[in-house]
């Protein structure tokens, strides 16, 4: 999979700050310079308020600044079954790729046994890997090889398939009925900065399914590099903790 940061507010924790002095300024925060708006939060520099009021914010749970900004990713390849988990947060905003639109006619079976258009999850492929939800152990060598062979086959079965349905005359909205739940989507998605610590509150965690996380793992970093105060201050005193957000 791949997570890239599309757009993104230009200075979203100088945003955060605005909103927050606003509530509590009886002048107007738009006719204030920053610097006026900033004087009353501790701290030698404009940096140092800055982080200083952000850090309050979270301690506290006032969480309503952090949806000012706004975060737009692009992500590709994860499996639609990730998909179907990610699209259940209703104050994020998606673009999916279409399979009424886009057809995969020209792939090569071949190419998906080989892991192309589907996610091949790590328990297909390895015999140690142990699942949340799962009641065995890891396997043999034997039935690891087993269990891989018969991923691999039903995927690129349910490939040809789908292309043969095409051939027959099937519209794509209709032949990819038989296509795996683990085919791969590309997808663009917006959320302000509060629901995407609330994502990773509940998709970052220890027993969120392995794909999920990892793009969360990923959208975070992006976030870290994108909203650093927040997000540092995130990934050391929230993240897998208790779902703060909405608890
Ligand atoms: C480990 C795990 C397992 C899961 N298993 C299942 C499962 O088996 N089946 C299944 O259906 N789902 C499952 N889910 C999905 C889960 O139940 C939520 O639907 C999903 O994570 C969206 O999160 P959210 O409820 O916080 O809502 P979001 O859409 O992310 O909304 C954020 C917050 O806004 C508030 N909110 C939004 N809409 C409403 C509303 N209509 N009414 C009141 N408050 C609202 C809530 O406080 C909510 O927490 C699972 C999630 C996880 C993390």
């Amino acid at each position: 999979m791949d997570v890239q940061l599309l757009e993104a507010t230009a200075d979203p924790e100088r945003l955060i700050c605005q909103a927050a002095r606003n509530d509590y300024m009886e002048e107007y925060v738009a006719d204030a310079s920053f610097e006026d708006v900033m004087t009353a939060i501790d701290g030698d520099s404009l940096e140092d308020r800055q982080e200083t009021l952000i850090h309050h914010l979270l301690d506290h749970g006032h969480f309503g600044p952090f949806e000012h900004p706004h975060a737009t990713f692009a992500v590709e390849g994860i499996s639609r079954s990730c998909m179907a988990q990610l699209t259940r947060h209703r104050h994020v905003s998606f673009d999916v790729q279409s399979m009424r639109y886009v057809s995969f006619d020209e792939v090569d079976p071949e190419d998906v046994h080989d892991g192309e258009m589907v996610v091949v999850p790590p328990s297909a492929t390895d015999p140690d890997w142990v699942g949340r939800n799962q009641e065995s152990g890891p396997v043999d060598d034997e039935t690891a090889a087993e269990r891989e062979a018969l991923f691999r086959e039903t995927i690129a079965d349910s490939f040809e398939a789908y292309q043969n349905l095409l051939e027959k005359g099937m519209p794509p909205e209709d032949a990819r009925y038989v296509l795996p739940i683990g085919t791969k989507v590309n997808l663009v998605m917006s959320m302000n900065a509060r629901m995407l610590m609330h994502v990773a509150d509940m998709r970052a965690a220890a027993d969120a399914q392995w794909e999920i996380r990892e793009l969360t793992e990923g959208v975070l970093n992006l976030a870290a590099e994108w909203c650093p105060t927040t997000f540092e201050y995130y990934d050391e005193k929230m993240h897998n903790r208790k779902n703060r957000l909405a608890p």
